[in-house]
């Protein structure tokens, strides 16, 4: 069976890396992209299984990807984890508001990442039944 896809969009290069060996770590395949239009644009070519949104972003936040990308029907499925940061907890209200399943607070805590991913992963937003 083909890994389950990843999209990690978030722009700390060091976020990236953990994030990367975590997702590897718990067999799944991680597609990255540093940008919210590189992110969407990829969205759309590899229809993730799930998608990891940063928040702070250098071209448009992560609440108005995760609104755009809710916008666009061939993607509008994928369930969306927020990740951000710890102290900003308005961002967590926020990010649910803009179409989020949920979120993951930074920094990441490696014990609950996988189980949080898989939580999520398997979620569709429009609770259709692949089965
Ligand atoms: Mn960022």
């Amino acid at each position: 069976m083909k890994n389950q896809t990843v999209l990690v969009i978030e722009d700390n290069p060091s976020n990236m890396k953990l994030v990367r060996a975590l997702l590897e770590l718990g067999n799944f395949q991680a597609i990255e992209a540093e940008t919210a239009q590189k992110g969407i644009d990829l969205a759309k070519k590899m229809i993730p299984d799930l998608i990891l949104m940063d928040i702070q972003l250098p071209d448009m936040n992560g609440l108005n990807a995760t609104r755009a990308i809710r916008q666009i029907e061939s993607i509008n499925h994928i369930p969306i984890v927020a990740l951000t940061a710890y102290a900003m907890q308005g961002d967590q209200e926020k990010a649910l508001n803009a179409g989020c399943s949920g979120y993951i607070t930074k920094p990441l805590s490696t014990r609950s990442f996988l189980k949080k991913i898989h939580e999520y992963i398997n979620q569709d937003v429009k609770e259709r039944s692949e089965h």
